[in-house]
């Protein structure tokens, strides 16, 4: 039980910081309502009024095709936030916990 409230916690603050990251470069929360986050076999969703919402029924599977193109080198995993070094991108969300 303490795991599950730990992780909800987790999933949250990536969601939230995503969005903090996301305002930073002009986006409004009209912008990002209806996106959607995979957090293990949970999945976020950011509602109407930019309140995330919870839409985890049943599990989930990715399929990722062979010819999607690779990320950038210097992502952050957590928040898809985009850095000069490999050390940056590590350091973005490395304090969430
Ligand atoms: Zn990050």
């Amino acid at each position: 039980m303490r795991m599950m409230t730990r992780e909800m916690t987790s999933a949250e603050e990536l969601v939230r910081k995503w969005m903090m990251n996301q305002q930073e470069i002009g986006r409004t929360t009209e912008d990002m309502k209806h996106t959607r986050f995979v957090y293990g076999s949970r999945i976020m969703e950011i509602g109407e009024d930019g309140t995330i919402r919870e839409r985890s029924e049943g599990d989930v599977i990715i399929f990722r095709s062979p010819e999607q193109p690779q990320p950038p080198a210097h992502l952050c995993r957590c928040c898809s936030m985009e850095y000069d070094t490999e050390k940056d991108a590590l350091q973005c969300c490395a304090y969430l916990d």
